[in-house]
């Protein structure tokens, strides 16, 4: 069994770890046992229980003082700069195993789950109230990063938060709560401040300990967040009344616009999609946010559900018996630039398998990335991830873009011919995405406004005018 060290400060202070279990550090790959033969006095394991082991507040909050404390067959000293590893936390359901890994944020001196809730993607059929259990439900599992914004789930999960976070109140002091305002809208401090004072209460939460500049796609997007009088502003002033704890920034830009972003030190945090599928085009991004210090949250580490929708296909993603979901989750679990996993949940069950990811996570390992590398192509990161900015009554048309790009990513994927594609189309407009469409794809004036938005920058009106060939073709036209 392994444990990931997220960070080791080397030659600044020796750090104990008291565990029996096989640590890695993510830089060197190296066990807890190679790793002071090549830098002595950094890192220093003692595989044997001590008497007088102090628990994490984390690990006090699933009941670790209790009996079974003398069954427990280790635990881990939490020093700084080390990640917190509360191996301990299953034990309140009798089993003990490996617990989540927090990290921590950048410089914030949060201290973050590996994996973070994402409030994008709850049941719609259900109640606020239900969905909210799955907030609660998640903390019980050692979640403690809990992210949404306006307009998600056509504009109920802030709301769902509420609901949650009222009941988590006794455990506030321990879970980070983020959410975002858009410069588009957002175009003046006055807007910022009265965005977060509306997102305030609808968290029902006195701080937000991140807020979003949310969505920037495009740098002139940047720019008018950071305009003078404009919400970049409007955040600072909260922040200095402790409104909002740390400012950071969402963004679907190319690595070097990231880069120069970066560069000027405004945010303590990046959030950015990327994920096993792309993460070979949107590392750079990554890495200088990493080496900048700040906190990295990647958001769909599932690539919009393209992973589990297409297991079939990415088979080549996992190794042993994971499965495709399972390794993308670990693959950014596991990567050591990675402060949190944003993972969008519907069910128990999809906060199950991820808890289970980052609890039994193995390191990827060099040849997993060469094995993803090996079967990635450029088609990956041209991919619909159904996050449906498009939508949102954007098309003059009413074309329900998303679902057209999300058929779309069969070609990409299973490099579906026009044939095998016309016959696609058939099932999609008989039982998919596309039974209840009030457009074809014929329709589409070429207006360029979804392109506008498209998180991904595909060339959404080109695939449109090919789907409109293979339509063609299935009426027979
Ligand atoms: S380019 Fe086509 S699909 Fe996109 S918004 Fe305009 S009409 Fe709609
Ligand atoms: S087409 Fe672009 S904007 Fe629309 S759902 Fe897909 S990725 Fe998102």
């Amino acid at each position: 069994m392994s444990v990931r060290f997220d960070k080791v400060l080397i030659g600044v202070e020796r750090y104990i770890c008291f565990c029996n279990f096989l640590c890695l550090c993510p830089e060197t790959g190296l066990d807890g046992f190679s790793y002071p033969a090549r830098l002595p006095g950094t890192f220093f394991m003692a595989p044997q229980n001590v008497p007088d082991i102090s628990f994490t507040r984390r690990s006090d909050l699933f009941g670790i003082n209790h009996p079974l404390q003398s069954e427990l067959p280790s635990a881990c000293e939490i020093r700084p700069g080390l990640a917190i590893i509360s191996p301990l936390y299953r034990t309140k359901s009798g089993s003990i195993g490996m617990g989540m890994i927090y990290n921590e944020y950048g410089r914030t001196g949060a201290k973050v789950s590996a994996v973070g809730f994402g409030g994008m993607r709850f049941d719609e059929s259900k109640s606020d109230a239900q969905n909210a259990e799955l907030l609660l439900y998640a903390h019980s599992k050692g979640i403690n990063y809990f992210d949404t914004a306006p307009d998600y789930c056509k504009d109920h999960s802030e709301d769902i938060f509420g609901i949650a976070l009222k009941q988590m109140a006794d455990v506030r002091d321990q879970i980070y709560v983020s959410t975002k305002g858009m410069p588009t809208s957002i175009d003046t401090a006055d807007k910022a401040r009265k965005a977060v004072e509306k997102s305030l209460k609808r968290l029902k939460v006195d701080k937000i300990d991140f807020y979003h500049v949310w969505c920037i796609r495009r740098m002139d997007q940047y720019e008018s967040a950071m305009k003078k009088g404009g919400q970049y502003e409007g955040l600072l002033k909260c922040k200095e009344e402790g409104l909002i704890d740390n400012i950071v920034i969402s963004t679907h830009l190319q690595g070097d616009q990231i880069c120069k972003i970066i560069e000027k030190k405004e945010f303590e945090g990046v959030l950015l999609g990327v994920n096993i599928l792309n993460f070979l085009y949107r590392w750079q991004g990554v890495q200088a946010a990493f080496n900048a210090g700040l906190g990295v949250v990647a958001m769909n580490p599932l690539a919009g559900g393209v992973v589990p929708q297409h297991e079939k296909e990415l088979t080549f993603l996992a190794s042993g018996n994971e499965t495709p979901t399972e390794a993308a989750i670990r693959f950014c679990v596991s990567c050591p630039q990675i402060t949190i996993a944003l993972v969008g949940f519907t069910t128990k069950e999809h906060i199950d398998t991820a808890c289970r990811v980052a609890d039994n996570c193995r390191p990827f390992t060099a040849s997993d990335i060469d094995r993803a590398k090996e079967h990635l192509s450029r088609n990956m990161d041209s991919l619909c991830t159904g996050c449906g900015y498009c939508m949102n009554n954007l098309c003059p048309k009413d074309i329900p873009i998303a679902n057209y790009m999300q058929s779309y990513n069969a070609k990409l994927l299973q490099h579906k011919n026009d044939k095998e594609m016309t016959e696609q189309m058939i099932f999609q407009h008989e039982w998919g995405y596309l039974a209840d469409r009030q457009a074809d794809a014929a329709d589409c004036t070429q207006c360029g406004e979804c392109e506008q938005v498209c998180t991904q920058h595909l060339d959404i009106t080109d695939r449109l005018a090919e789907i409109a060939e293979w339509e063609s073709a299935l009426k027979g036209d």
